[in-house]
């Protein structure tokens, strides 16, 4: 198993790369590549969140604490929220981070269960989208593929990390398989996943951002029908 160290180096390594190319190649601007390569840096430690203690849990929780009330300010501002409830807002969800869902995640999870598995960095990416609160889909989908990027990369190097070259020949260790998988060993965890997976799949569907883009679309589609001259009057 990869360790702490190796994990949060990469993705913070593929969060720069990620950040920097979208500034250079795309002109994507500054704050928005600094926001994505944080967000694929701190991806990278993800996955442990189901160990039972360890700093790879303790910084997660600290720091999803901290970030998901700041992302959220900007969704509770679009719904009109007045700036005292959002801070209320914001204090509640910190709390509830870093007491009750930490508390959750202690007693529910088993470790290399199903955090680490492909549908859960599919979860991973849509809550990033969710939480992003700009009118921009392109923002979305960037901070969701950042948060995928480093989760996926913790998955990957869990499983080099299960190769053993020892001796001059490939043996596979017994957690070879148990990082990037779409199925574990129990059901119940499996079908919470997938549960969870076709929420938050529902919810991002919903999300105004994607709505906002689907009425943009239709109207445009319909403002071109509406500006085609009409068969019968050509002729
Ligand atoms: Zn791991």
């Amino acid at each position: 198993m990869a360790g702490f160290k190796t994990h949060i180096t990469t993705s913070t390594a593929l969060g720069i790369g990620y950040g920097a190319t979208a500034l250079t190649c795309y002109d994507v601007p500054l704050p928005a590549c600094i926001l994505a390569a944080g967000l694929c840096g701190v991806s990278g430690m993800l996955p442990d969140l189901d160990s039972a203690s360890g700093v790879p849990k303790r910084e997660s929780i600290a720091f999803a604490a901290a970030v998901v009330p700041l992302l959220l300010a900007e969704r509770f501002k679009r719904m009109g929220m007045e700036s005292e409830y959002i801070v209320l807002a914001g204090g509640a969800v910190y709390l509830f981070i870093r007491f009750v869902l930490a508390k959750m995640l202690t007693h529910f999870s088993v470790h290399r269960g199903m955090f680490h598995s492909f549908p859960a960095c599919l979860i991973a990416g849509e809550i990033a989208f969710l939480l992003c609160g700009h009118e921009n889909l392109w923002e979305h989908y960037f901070n969701a593929a950042a948060v995928m990027i480093g989760f996926m990369s913790h998955l990957v190097l869990d499983e080099i990390w299960a190769l053993d070259f020892s001796g001059g020949h490939l043996r596979f260790k017994s957690s070879w398989g148990t990082a990037m998988k779409f199925w574990g060993e129990c059901l119940g965890s499996n079908l919470l996943t997938y549960a969870l997976l076709a929420v938050t799949t529902l919810a991002s569907l919903g999300d105004p951002a994607m709505m906002h883009k689907a009425s943009a679309a239709g109207t445009a589609a319909d403002q071109q029908v509406a500006t085609q001259p009409d068969d019968s009057q050509r002729q």
